[in-house]
């Protein structure tokens, strides 16, 4: 048998929902030799990563972490910490990740108390606190704070805060958000909250940076019964990412000791642009994009006001094939973009403006190539004016 080829990967511009582009720099990291998962100098690492975390999760919270496993091991770690059998959960769903915590909520025993909302639109905390008054047993709340699936940005703050009103711990999810808009853990008072390394933060998939408020990390060490997963358990991980005062760090599970390296240079990397340069260049690539996709004609499924500018996401054009319009794509110019999800599946496109993503050229190859496939122009003309103000502001 003649022995199987080295895989070389085409060369891709990822403009969809995840993962982003990965910067050389984050590539390089992870290229670099391994070291125990014990090692001095890798827990010396671990220690970076855990502040680098702190700084861009804007929180003190000293079980700060990446979960070893994408943002759905994130989001199932903190459901199966919080929720027990019998847990009230009042989930929002405004799209497919918040249909998602439902199932994980439902599958520890929790009961799932559904705030809806329509799809492509903000969670309404109106909507939340009519909910809560009216399920006087809830104990946590669950959201969605940037719906990936549709692009819609709820208010994260303002639903934390009528949590806090009733009582209610909060569990909320910031995959696509972290790194792309504003995340305040502590001023927003969120309790457990996940992420994911491949949306914003521009390191490749399968970590999730997790943080837990002492109130969250209370009620985990007041539960009747055990966390029913062994490797999700945050007060066992503990032992290897946060041991309390003195003790040695334990053994749990051995850490995928190369992503480390290569999360730590994906935050070094945001930390040294500064979160709220990040957060400005998103919005800024957001509006030029904005600007050439409306000139060709497409329509957004949020309304202005309440769009994450890390995932745009439109209505596919009526007679425009979708699959052989995103193959075109693919094939004529390296680009990725993504297909609807859930509901939206074929129906709409989502364009992705995250972490490395998020920078003029990807704005004019994704306008150049839509404008090319579709036959419409005006696309760059349109953007051109904002990308240059944003350059050079
Ligand atoms: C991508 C995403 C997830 C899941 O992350 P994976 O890394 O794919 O497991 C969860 N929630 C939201 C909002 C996401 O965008």
């Amino acid at each position: 048998m003649s022995p199987v080829p080295a895989f070389h990967p085409p060369a891709r511009t990822l403009m969809g929902p995840g993962p982003s582009p990965v910067s050389p720099d984050v590539l390089a990291a992870l290229a670099k030799p391994t070291l125990g998962h014990l090692d001095p100098v890798f827990v010396g690492l671990m220690d970076e990563v855990k502040g680098l975390l702190q700084q861009t999760f804007r929180t003190e919270n000293r079980l700060t972490m990446p979960v070893s496993g994408p943002g759905t091991a994130g989001m199932e770690g903190t459901v199966s910490n919080l929720v027990e059998p019998g847990t009230t959960v009042v989930v929002c769903r405004n799209g497919v990740f918040g249909e998602r915590l439902r199932q994980m909520v439902e599958r520890v025993g929790g009961v799932a108390v559904m705030v809806e909302t329509e799809w492509g639109r903000a969670v309404d905390p109106d909507d939340l606190r009519q909910t809560l008054a009216a399920t006087p047993g809830a104990e946590v709340v669950a959201f969605v704070h940037a719906e990936t699936s549709t692009g819609a940005l709820s208010d994260a703050a303002a639903l934390a805060a009528v949590a806090r009103e009733h009582e209610c711990l909060t569990i909320c999810d910031t995959v696509t958000s972290l790194g792309g808009v504003p995340v305040e853990v502590d001023a927003w008072g969120l309790d457990a909250v996940y992420s994911g390394t491949q949306k914003c933060l521009s390191a490749p998939p399968g970590l999730s940076p997790v943080t837990y408020s002492d109130r969250a990390l209370d009620r985990v060490r007041q539960r009747a019964t055990p966390v029913a997963s062994w490797f999700l358990d945050v007060s066992l991980v503990a032992g290897y990412w946060d041991p309390a005062g003195g003790t040695k760090r334990a053994y749990h599970h051995t850490a995928p000791v190369n992503m480390i390296y290569a999360l730590h240079e994906a935050l070094r990397r945001l930390q040294a642009e500064g979160l709220e340069a990040a957060w400005a260049r998103h919005a800024q690539m957001h509006a030029a994009l904005a600007a050439g996709l409306d000139a060709l004609g497409l329509e957004f499924i949020v309304p202005a006001g309440e769009r994450l500018p890390q995932l745009n996401a439109v209505y596919i054009p009526e007679g425009v094939d979708d699959a052989d319009t995103r193959r075109q794509l693919l094939d004529g110019y390296g680009l990725e973009i993504g297909g609807g999800l859930g509901d939206l599946a074929g129906k709409a496109w989502r364009i992705g403006l995250m972490g490395e993503g998020a920078r003029p050229e990807t704005v004019r190859l994704c306008l150049g190539a839509l404008g090319e496939v579709l036959g419409r122009d005006g696309a760059l003309g349109a953007a051109e004016p904002l990308l240059a103000e944003a350059v050079t502001a």
